[in-house]
């Protein structure tokens, strides 16, 4: 049998950490499988859901390459299937009309509370009963679902491990609301049987709905599936994660510049391992991957390790894969690459020394802006008359260098200028750095004026020249 997993998320807002992780080891799973993924969209709730929502999981799914070989499908335009399966239960008598009305059960509710019993429906209550009796064609109704009164529903959580729970605790669940609308229960089981999955990967808020769903299952005469519930994810200080932790919506954590796969090499580590191998290429994700391995715990947050991951990523990762998510960045800081270097010979300089694209972005702009003014603190220390003389030896070089790399501005600008004026690296080094950078920190200077290209360098070089003049005149 052809495995196949899903992600059902109900679209009542962004795609969140918790459910990108569900989506990621359901992915994951299907792949080691050789199986199948369906993505299906449970947007039963009318006034919960919103198109925005829809959306917002869709580019989220997409940004962590999570493909679908299948869907999306809508819950909402399902509904005649839905009811076709009602119909069917309810003229085998697995299901039944319930019109006790709201307030007949809330007054059902508090005797039994005053009693100290467990508040449950109890179809054969004296009064439920009466209230069905007295119904007439047309009186408001809802479907019930005729819950086994014997035994235990048992089934092997493929994370949990075996799970029991008596019928007796399970009551006789509504499957279509007074207003027609079958319920999230009923529905969940339909669609995983006509979708055919065999494997149920969802967050252990479902773990109390899933006997319910299994004698759904039974009662329509379909296959049970496999089920894995994945445990939390906790912030840092152990609570469970939320806005006040900072990111939790995917895009958010694309906004704060990570990488797709420092993301989803972060999430598949958040309560599954391997050994104690931190990284893991997506072949070796999926080649790896088992729902067995996935821990019963909570897992807590780590954003400093997040962080870790993604400067992995950005030095590690081709540069073209590292360009084509800088883009986004790139046009968010208004910076144009038209005009200089290829970005993958920047990212591949600039890309070590940051743990996000929003650095990475902020840290190439000199090589394709020119600038008028030096950064203060850096021209302070660095553009001083002392500089005047190395840096004019250095500008003849620069102008005389037929060979413009890497290895001939270090030897013969950088190296040159040295040795003729018996000074120390760092006195040529560092003006130079703050001449064509504008600031004091940037990558090795000899690889940084290569890029830029000979005649921005000169020009910059002579600008510095200017500061240092200006500045003495000042003086
Ligand atoms: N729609 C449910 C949710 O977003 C998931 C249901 C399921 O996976 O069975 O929580």
């Amino acid at each position: 049998m052809t495995v196949k997993t899903r992600f059902a998320p109900s679209p009542t807002g962004y795609l969140h950490v918790g459910g990108a992780r569900t989506a990621l080891y359901s992915w994951l799973y299907a792949k080691n499988q050789g199986g199948q993924f369906v993505l299906r969209i449970e947007d039963t709730d009318l006034e919960r859901n919103s198109q925005e929502a829809v959306d917002a999981i869709l580019e989220g799914m997409k940004w962590m390459g999570l493909d679908w070989d299948e869907g999306p499908y809508y819950q909402s335009k399902r509904f005649d299937r839905y009811n076709e399966c009602i119909d069917l239960l309810l003229s085998e008598d697995k299901a039944y009309k319930c019109y006790a009305s709201k307030e007949l059960l809330e007054e059902i509710r508090e005797e039994q509370e005053a009693n100290k019993e467990m508040p449950r429906y109890d179809a054969n209550h004296p009064k439920v009963v009466a209230a069905n009796a007295a119904a007439k064609e047309g009186d408001d109704y809802v479907v019930r679902f005729r819950n086994p009164k014997e035994g235990s529903v048992v089934f092997e959580d493929q994370i949990r491990g075996r799970i029991e729970i008596s019928n007796s605790q399970l009551d006789d669940l509504i499957i279509r609301r007074t207003d027609g609308a079958p319920t999230y229960n009923f529905v969940v089981v339909v669609d995983d049987w006509d979708m055919g999955i065999t494997q149920v990967v969802r967050g252990e808020d479902h773990i109390n709905n899933t006997p319910r769903q299994i004698n759904i299952y039974e009662a329509l005469g379909a296959p049970v599936p496999t089920f894995a519930h994945c445990a939390m994810i906790l912030g840092d200080d152990g609570a469970k994660l939320s806005k006040r932790h900072g990111a939790v919506s995917v895009m958010q954590y694309r906004d704060e510049g990570y990488l797709p796969n420092a993301l989803n090499n972060y999430l598949v580590r958040l309560g599954w391992s391997h050994g104690d191998q931190e990284i893991f290429s997506e072949e070796e994700m999926i080649q790896l991957f088992s729902l067995d391995a996935v821990s019963k715990s909570a897992s807590a947050f780590n954003t400093d390790k997040l962080l870790w991951l993604n400067n992995h990523y950005i030095k590690t990762s081709a540069p073209e894969y590292v360009a084509k998510y800088l883009q986004w960045h790139i046009e968010q800081q208004n910076l144009n690459i038209d005009n200089g270097p290829a970005i993958t010979d920047v990212i591949e300089l600039v890309g070590e020394r940051c743990n996000t694209l929003v650095e990475l972005a902020e840290q190439i702009r000199y090589f394709y802006e020119d600038f008028s003014e030096f950064e203060a603190g850096a021209a302070k220390k660095h553009l001083r008359g002392v500089a005047r003389g190395p840096l004019e030896l250095a500008l003849a070089k620069v102008e005389a260098l037929a060979d413009w790399s890497t290895e001939s501005i270090k030897e013969g600008v950088i190296a040159a200028v040295c040795e003729e004026l018996e000074i120390g690296m760092g006195k040529i080094g560092m003006p130079l750095r703050v001449a064509v950078t504008g600031g004091g920190q940037s990558p090795s200077v000899d690889a940084v004026m290569a890029l830029i290209g000979k005649e921005r360098v000169i020009a910059r070089i002579k600008l510095a020249l200017e500061f240092i003049t200006a500045r003495e005149a000042n003086a």
